[in-house]
């Protein structure tokens, strides 16, 4: 089949924003504790029984490129601890509809399993890694696990992939001090480096306006050290603003707590128990899980998303923003609320 015949139009929203990016959360598990997602001594995580299976996913995932889905980005969680996850990738990866399959990872079991995602078929990398320094890294993920993340991104380059991406929180009074020397690890390791607001989504209970770093703040810091900053003139749906340095280094910004980018956003999550959330910061999702297992019809799980997807009127970061302006924005879900319904928690949809 030629590759136009494959292609099918997206369906929009009331804001017209196409169904394209799946994030597809593959455990809600993870090896880090970081301080801006899993704070908590304690978590309710999923049921087993309820963590969809590679087939249940791939048949998920095929359904959704029906109806405009060609990029997806397996997460957690930490997905590199779903056993046999190369085994998911290389169906995902054969999958004609889907033309960019990456991942997003802490990077502390790269090292050993590097090669087997490149040779299954996997195009792209992001790797989380918010210090250079490891002491710092261990009190931020109370892990002593630095040293794996630094060997999990030369791994990803010597066994050959392209467009590596390092994504770094960046927290006021934590790291902001680092930025620099993050942008020029990211030139030695070739990997293009995207430093994200602190934001208040659901698992950040210690979230405060005071600890954001923001987009105007790092430009200003990057101004002072390298000179002209110029933005990229590019049409594109990514959350990143990139940005290129006098040397051509390009670095990219995700701003989405100072200026948010939602009338652009045609990404939506999909949790390892099968519920699809169509925002970010949305406190309900959808349950495909339960109309999968109970032998409902490609077309009527086809219908469920379609019609979900055409109502979405979700801009949850702008949304958020203007309580700002009211000055009572704070963490979005408290504790309690996030023991009540673990969904609620970034480790849980995929940040
Ligand atoms: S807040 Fe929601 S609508 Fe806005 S960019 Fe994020 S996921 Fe998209």
């Amino acid at each position: 089949m030629s590759p136009a015949a494959l292609w099918l139009p997206s369906i929009t929203d009331t804001f017209a924003r196409p169904l394209r990016n799946l994030r597809v959360s593959v455990t809600d598990r993870c090896n880090l504790r970081c301080q801006y997602c899993m704070p908590e001594e304690e978590y309710v995580w999923l049921r087993r029984d309820d963590v969809l299976t590679f087939e249940e996913l791939r048949e998920l995932v095929d359904i959704f490129t029906e109806l405009g889905v060609d990029k997806v980005r397996l997460t957690g969680g930490e997905p590199l601890l779903r056993r046999d996850l190369p085994t998911l990738v290389r169906m995902l990866a054969q999958h004609p509809r889907v033309k960019d399959l990456a991942i997003t990872t802490n990077g502390v079991l790269l090292t050993d399993q590097a090669r087997a995602l490149y040779e299954a078929g996997l195009h792209r990398v992001t790797v989380s890694l918010d210090t250079l320094r490891p002491e710092r890294f261990q009190a931020l993920t109370r892990r002593d696990a630095h040293h794996k993340v630094l060997d999990g991104i030369d791994a990803v380059r010597h066994v050959g992939f392209q467009g590596t991406k390092i994504d770094t929180v960046v927290m006021r009074g934590t790291n902001e001090d680092e930025l620099v020397d993050l942008l020029e690890y990211g030139k030695r390791v070739g990997a293009e480096v995207r430093f994200i607001e602190y934001m208040d989504v659901g698992g950040a209970t210690q979230w405060s306006m005071a600890k954001v770093f923001s987009r105007a703040a790092m430009l200003e810091l990057f101004g002072q050290r390298y000179g002209r900053i110029e933005p990229v003139v590019e049409i594109s749906s990514a959350p990143a603003d990139r940005f290129v340095l006098p040397d051509g280094t390009v670095f990219g910004i995700i701003a989405s707590t100072t200026t948010p980018f939602c009338r652009t956003c045609d990404r939506s999550r999909l949790t390892a128990d099968g519920m699809w959330y169509l925002c970010l910061y949305a406190q309900k999702g959808i349950d495909l899980r339960t109309p999968l297992r109970e032998g409902a019809s490609r077309e009527d799980i086809k219908s469920l998303i379609a019609g979900s997807w055409t109502r979405r009127r979700d801009r949850g970061a702008e949304a958020r923003k203007e309580l700002e302006a009211l000055g009572v924005r704070a963490p979005l879900i408290q504790i309690e609320g996030l023991r009540e319904d673990p969904h609620l928690e970034m480790h849980t949809r995929g940040g």
